[in-house]
């Protein structure tokens, strides 16, 4: 990327169209019909609807029928957690507000310092009352990439009964991962988190579970979803879920770039580098520049060309404090300084470079080092 270019490290937000998925959208446009149609215009709709769903359900070691498209992950979420109605609901402190939002009374599992969810307090929530609970534990944390082990989430939930709703949306095409095998029951995607368009998800439900509609109406997506498809963002979800499998191997080695950052980082101040102590997806870092608040920060950074965001860009627009943060017991001072890095499938060497070197001139400017600390 040339020096006079920007360099987008913002992937966690949205990350860049993958070209399959830009044609397939464009495929989706062109074709006139409605999915629910029995001739042979509605056919062909449903047709690339259908091969979405296969891919899409490939993705994550799922059966086609299993997978119901909604128009994003907010929207899965919400029917997760609000179609199984008759449960309590439990989620781990760090969840996405799609989630955190979605009940009036969700129980809150607290998380450990590097942000992992605390097993023996999951335990013991659920030991304390005997009616039915539905479980939500995401896969991989937006704002830290941090990966919870829902394996071990999975067993503590199914022993006492619960359903197990995993939000997937920041580990799908990045982390390979089979749903079947993390003992999930439910699992939410959404398509512009591993390059395909926005406005595009699904929720994948186990044959077993009982999920009442949230969208209630023309019974599309066997019910649990009506509304006519979105063909052509679904068209692209799943050319996007396919580039998104095979990409899998490079996609870790983006782990090199992020180590290199947070190498870099450290040598020139002492940066806090939170849930560094435990697995993290490949592509994210979470760091504090001490002495600097993240908005000044992002400003300085995009400035300079670089996209970052301050603490999660999902609530975009407004810098609130973080509730990640706050969970892993982050004190208030140290989160106002932080900021999130995350690379994609088409960042390069030279945008992580470029990051080092911009991170460092602003630490030297703003930063609260003592000379003598830049030597850099
Ligand atoms: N869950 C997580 C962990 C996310 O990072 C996001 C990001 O927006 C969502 C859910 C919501 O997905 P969508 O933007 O498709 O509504």
């Amino acid at each position: 990327m040339g020096m006079n270019s920007a360099a987008y490290l913002d992937h966690n937000a949205t990350t860049t169209l993958r070209p399959e998925a830009a044609a397939a959208v464009r495929g989706g446009l062109g074709l006139t019909g409605n999915p629910s149609s029995v001739h042979r215009f509605g056919r062909l709709v449903r047709r690339a609807i259908e091969d979405a769903r296969d891919a899409v359900a490939a993705l994550v070691g799922a059966r086609p029928a299993e997978v119901v498209l909604t128009s994003g992950g907010t929207e899965a979420n919400n029917l997760a957690i609000r179609g199984v109605c008759e449960r309590r609901v439990l989620a781990s402190a760090v969840e996405h507000p799609s989630v955190l939002g979605a009940a009036d009374a969700i129980a809150q599992v607290p998380v450990d310092g590097d942000g992992v969810v605390d097993l023996a307090a999951l335990t013991d929530l659920l030991a304390a009352d005997t009616a039915p609970a539905l479980v939500s534990v995401m896969l991989a944390n937006n704002e830290t990439g941090v990966v919870q082990p829902l394996a071990s989430v999975a067993e503590i939930a199914h022993s006492h009964g619960a359903v197990l709703h995993c939000d997937a949306v920041q580990a799908a095409g990045k982390i390979a991962f089979d749903y079947r095998n993390l003992g999930v029951d439910l699992l939410t995607l959404s398509a512009h988190k591993l390059g395909g368009p926005a406005g595009v998800g699904a929720l994948v439900i186990a044959g077993d579970v009982a999920v009442t509609a949230v969208n209630c109406g023309g019974g599309q997506e066997r019910g649990f979803r009506a509304g006519t498809e979105n063909a052509a963002g679904i068209a692209g979800f799943g050319a996007a879920a396919a580039v998104a499998t095979s990409g899998l191997p490079a996609f870790a080695e983006l782990a090199r770039w992020r180590d290199r950052i947070e190498q870099r980082i450290a040598e020139a101040a002492s940066v806090q580098v939170f849930g560094a102590g435990t697995e993290r997806l490949p592509n994210t870092s979470c760091l504090a520049m001490p002495g600097v608040d993240s908005e000044t920060q992002v400003m300085a950074f995009d400035l300079a060309g670089i996209a970052v965001s301050a603490g999660s860009a999902c609530s975009a627009g407004k810098v609130e404090p973080s509730h990640v943060l706050d969970a892993m017991g982050v004190d208030a001072a140290e989160a106002d300084c932080a900021i999130r890095v995350s690379l994609g499938w088409d960042s390069t060497e030279a945008d992580a470079e470029r990051f080092i070197d911009a991170w460092i001139k602003l630490y030297q400017r703003l930063g609260d080092a003592p000379t003598t600390a830049m030597a850099v």
